[in-house]
């Protein structure tokens, strides 16, 4: 079901309405508190321009960090209402506060043209025990309640799904509905060759994922550390390469089921460690030697995957094809993203999932390359998997447009 977004929303629903706005603003900070990473909130700025253009005066709740339901100065979201105004050219407010007394009474006395962000809603002990209390006395705060944190949709906490219990309209944002739009379609009509490139460390934690997506697309593309647990499924030697042995079994599964759709690399980098890029080589899958490890896919597994690639109308990537952190081993990894890019002139749709793989997309400067960069980590994953958002599901049903 389509959930109604805040575009379906009148201008008299807006008009002089305090919109309380479910961001998510769970940026790095640095020992100093500094920012420093703002996708983020660069990715909230429409919505609550949106907000302003039609009058309505937005207040914006989000998480940060993991403070276990207590303040906790590191993880006060001041910095960020602070890089949220210098970002939007404009002052933002900020209270130290959510369910108070005082928040409600900033939130009453806002004005038509402002912003204000309440303080870290994971400060307050009802946020991840989705406490109705909680839920209610948030409401309060707003007469219209936006849910734009993509990222966070896959919890069922007090600011995402609680307070959807108590204030009506509940509706997607901007960001929400476009995570929702391009994930959507890519699961239920993606246009076809539909190519999805899978890595990152373990298999154990994308089972489900890999499970959703096989019976779907046309080719799934292997890469990570995750590929060394398939090899050994293989029979093949994997050196002191990360292996799940638990999994080897259900690797095996996996490909006896999945025909010549799961794609494996042929060759790989090896090092003995990450430590010693000075000495990475490339091998043959079935040459890993004894002392060594593959950090990364081989030449040419990258030259492959980037043809595949290169040939599909629609294409998911999510995890790593190795450890990008450490050149040389990013080299594969950079290889996918720029066939990403280069599809994505040619009108593939292409979608990157996960937040190691939108940091490498925007560590080789291509996030404005491909299609859709999902902010949120784990609840694309979540999403992929076929599993309901419980943050989504709380949202007002659409009308069909
Ligand atoms: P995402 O956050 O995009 O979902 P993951 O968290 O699953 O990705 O995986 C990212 C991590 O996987 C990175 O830290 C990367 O260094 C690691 N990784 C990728 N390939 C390998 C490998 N061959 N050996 C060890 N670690 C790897
Ligand atoms: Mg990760």
């Amino acid at each position: 079901m389509k959930k109604r977004t805040v575009r379906q929303l009148s201008d008299d629903e807006l008009r002089d309405k305090r919109v309380l706005v479910r961001a998510d603003l769970n940026v790095p900070l640095d020992d100093h508190c500094e920012v420093t990473d703002d996708t983020r909130i660069r990715a909230s700025i429409p919505t609550l321009r949106y907000l302003l253009e039609r009058g309505a005066r937005p207040i914006v709740l989000s998480h940060l960090g993991r403070p276990k339901g207590k303040p906790d100065p590191k993880y006060s979201l001041q910095p960020v209402a602070k890089r949220l105004g210098e970002l939007m050219g404009m002052k933002v407010g900020f209270v130290e506060t959510t369910d108070t007394d005082e928040a409600m009474k900033c939130s009453n006395s806002i004005s038509t043209g402002e912003v204000l962000v309440l303080e870290n809603t994971r400060f307050l002990g009802g946020e991840e025990t989705n406490d109705p209390r909680l839920g209610r006395a948030l409401s309060a705060l707003g007469d219209v309640f936006v849910n734009d944190a993509f990222g966070a949709a896959h919890r069922a906490h007090a600011s995402t799904a609680g307070v959807c219990e108590y204030i009506r309209p509940a509706v997607a944002g901007l960001l929400m509905e476009r995570e929702l739009d391009y994930l959507g379609r890519a699961l239920a009509s993606p246009a076809h060759p539909f190519v999805s490139i899978l890595g990152g460390s373990k298999i154990s934690g994308k089972i489900d994922v890999i499970a959703q997506l096989l019976p779907k697309v046309d080719a799934m593309l292997i890469g990570g550390a995750m590929a060394c647990t398939f090899f050994r499924a293989m029979g093949l030697e994997t050196g002191t390469s990360l292996v799940e042995e638990d999994r080897i079994g259900m690797a095996r599964e996996l490909l006896d089921s999945a025909g010549t759709r799961i794609i494996l690399p042929h060759d790989a980098l090896v090092a003995p460690s990450v430590e010693r890029p000075d000495v990475a080589h490339a091998v043959a899958r079935n040459a890993i030697p004894a002392g060594e490890a593959m950090l990364d896919i081989g030449p040419r597994t990258a030259e492959s995957y980037s043809r595949a690639i290169a040939a599909a109308k629609t294409v998911i990537w999510n995890g790593p094809m190795g450890v990008f952190e450490t050149p040389p081993f990013d080299k594969g990894t950079l290889a996918i993203a720029h066939a990403m890019a280069e599809v994505t002139k040619r009108g593939a749709v292409t979608i990157v999932g996960g937040g190691d793989s939108a940091a490498a997309v925007a560590q080789a400067g291509l996030a404005d390359s491909v299609s859709h960069v999902s902010t949120g980590g784990g609840a694309s994953l979540e999403f992929l998997e076929g599993k309901a958002l419980p943050g989504v599901e709380a949202l007002d049903d659409g009308e069909a447009e």
